[in-house]
């Protein structure tokens, strides 16, 4: 047994030692997101989701996520 191993906060996937703790897909997919809603505020999931080539899933996964944390 490994005590090493974390998982994605975000997708779940293990991923090796990081000092985030997501990994580095989530964490570029969680900056594109964060940037494209910074120039259309009132974008809705699936324009975010069209603007960014993430998946609707995924964009929703990053949306609930960051809201969580206010
Ligand atoms: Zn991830």
């Amino acid at each position: 047994m490994s005590g090493d191993v974390r998982n994605c906060k975000l997708c779940f996937e293990p991923m090796g030692f990081s000092a985030f703790s997501m990994c580095q897909r989530c964490l570029e997919g969680m900056e594109k997101v964060r940037s494209y809603v910074k120039k259309h505020p009132y974008a809705q999931l699936l324009d975010i989701s069209n603007g960014t080539d993430l998946s609707d899933e995924f964009v929703k996964r990053i949306i609930d996520y960051t809201v969580e944390r206010y």
